[in-house]
């Protein structure tokens, strides 16, 4: 079970759907969701990105711009 993220909402241009930062420090994960977009975009938005966390992306990848291009 993943439990060190929390959730942040921004008002992202629409067409970004969420990120993530991550804080190798303190070994915890910011992800970030468009306040803009719908209850139902955010889920899939966040169970993606949760996808991610979980795969280890951010070890293999560090700049998180970078995955993003890298996965889709
Ligand atoms: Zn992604």
């Amino acid at each position: 079970m993943l439990e060190n993220y929390i959730i942040a909402y921004e008002n992202l241009p629409f067409k970004v759907s969420g990120f993530i930062m991550y804080d190798a420090v303190d070994d915890y994960y910011t992800i970030v969701l468009n306040r803009r977009l719908s209850f139902w975009s955010n889920k899939k938005t966040f169970e993606h990105e949760i996808g991610h966390i979980l795969n280890g992306d951010f070890f293999k990848i560090k700049n998180v711009e970078m995955l993003e291009m890298a996965m889709h």
